[in-house]
């Protein structure tokens, strides 16, 4: 990376040095409406959105402001040559599902349970969170195979395939009666998935589960308030990835053993990009499809 004059690194605190290896955040916040004076930059508005309403990284050099860089440096323990990037590119989808777990949904404590609905980049970057965090038991509701064998990977303890079993009587099951901690809605379907995740928080012993919904979606919820009042759980909204600390500590815990590089399931070249923007949309048998230069 070339770095300018005013151009910071917060690792040290001084000038950008040559050859420093980064990544940068995707959402571009104003830093000065009033979400981002109070210190809530995941909610600006007037946020700008590389590769949306700016232009994107598909190219050899992208120009981004110092505030949303972040130094790979530590990284360099753990990846070597192109790995190190590789590396970096998932740190973004990371930092969406730990600012969802960690930051909104107040995360757990080693032994608590979590459950993760949907296994999508963002769900599957949840799991190894999870684990990371203690989970004694990490659950992974996904129907599809390959996404279920990737949750595998990323460290689930036990997948539910919603389609052909009962979501709470498993969860039920797998945590002797108690049910999780935290739910995370990362399907996109939450008319479809809501009566599971409420009939595991009413038939499990646990008091203060807290649901969060991640995954976009603009569905009705049947919400039933008493499930809420009796076992005192919350439903919390999570949305974007900067702020909070949550980059830096995402490249921390992937210097310390959490590998999230399985989620790159594909690696192409800049000439295939458009094709494979095509094929995402219909074929979930990729994951995070990676452009090399
Ligand atoms: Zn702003």
């Amino acid at each position: 990376m070339e770095a300018g004059e005013q151009a910071i690194n917060k690792r040290t605190g001084k000038k950008f040095e040559e050859g420093e290896a980064v990544t940068a955040e995707e959402m571009f916040w104003c830093a000065s409406c009033r979400p981002c004076a109070d210190g809530y930059p995941n909610h600006c508005e007037k946020l700008q959105e590389i590769g949306f309403s700016c232009d994107g990284a598909f190219a050899e050099y992208v120009k981004v402001d110092s505030r949303y860089i972040w130094s790979l440096e530590e990284l360099k323990r753990v990846y070597k040559g192109d790995d190190l990037f590789l590396a970096g590119s998932v740190v973004e989808p990371t930092s969406v599902a730990y600012n969802a777990m960690i930051e909104r949904g107040g995360g757990i404590r080693p032994g608590d349970n979590a459950v993760i609905l949907g296994g999508g980049p963002i769900g599957l970057a949840a799991v190894a969170i999870m684990k990371k965090a203690g989970a004694s038991n990490v659950i992974l509701s996904e129907p599809s195979e390959p996404r279920a064998k990737l949750g595998k990977l990323m460290g689930a303890d036990h997948i539910i395939n919603p389609f052909k079993e009962n979501f709470a009587e498993r969860v039920l099951d797998i945590t002797g009666g108690l049910g999780a901690k935290l739910y995370l809605e990362a399907t996109g379907l939450p008319d479809k998935v809501w009566a599971n995740i409420e009939q595991s928080i009413w038939e499990g012993k646990m008091i203060n589960s807290t649901v969060v919904i991640v995954a976009r979606s603009d569905k009705k919820i049947p919400v039933t308030g008493e499930v809420f009042q009796v076992r005192r759980a919350s439903i919390v909204g999570s949305q974007g990835h900067s702020g909070h600390g949550t980059f830096p500590r995402v490249i921390s815990s992937m210097a310390s053993g959490m590998d999230m590089t399985p989620l790159i399931t594909k690696k192409i070249a800049l000439d295939e990009v458009p094709e494979n923007i095509v094929l995402l949309r219909t074929d979930r048998t990729e994951c995070k499809i990676t452009c090399l230069f």
